[in-house]
């Protein structure tokens, strides 16, 4: 078993397409573990996308995933790592594959919905991020 970590991202919050989303997850049978709706300050922002602080867009970027509150779940399932990855598609809607959630649901590279983590040790660290009993 695997834990990856998922965020549904304040423009598919704002658009009102949680449940949408989450009905995807579960028809896949990735496993909710845990799950809540949170608000980021500018500051949480950029600690998560720490890695990305130095790529041109990451003001805007912390902007976006402080504007408005996010869901925050922890999927489980056999190599969920991957499976959540391909059923989000690829980073840009528009380049995403037919029926995947960001060509369903995104609007443009930032705004692109969903979030997933991308390999092992960056889920540990996004898990951790939001779901250590510190942080609760
Ligand atoms: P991901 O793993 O598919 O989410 O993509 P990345 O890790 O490369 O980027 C993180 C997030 O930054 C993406 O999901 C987008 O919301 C945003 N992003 C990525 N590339 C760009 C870009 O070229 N311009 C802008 N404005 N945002 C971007």
């Amino acid at each position: 078993m695997e834990r990856t970590l998922a965020i549904i991202k304040p423009d598919a919050v704002e658009r009102g397409v949680i449940g949408a989303i989450i009905q995807r997850m579960e028809a896949a049978d990735l496993r909710i573990r845990e799950m809540r709706l949170v608000r980021l300050t500018k500051a949480d922002a950029e600690g998560f996308y720490a890695v990305h602080r130095d790529k041109p867009f990451f003001d805007n970027l912390t902007d976006f995933m402080s504007s408005g509150p996010v869901v925050v779940l922890a999927l489980e399932a056999p190599d969920v790592i991957r499976h959540w990855r391909r059923l989000m598609g690829v980073t840009d809607p528009a380049k995403a594959g037919r029926g995947t959630i960001r060509r369903e649901y995104g609007t443009s590279i930032e705004t692109n919905a969903t979030h997933g983590s991308d390999a092992p040790e960056t889920a540990a660290f996004e898990l951790d991020f939001f779901f250590k009993a510190a942080h609760r």
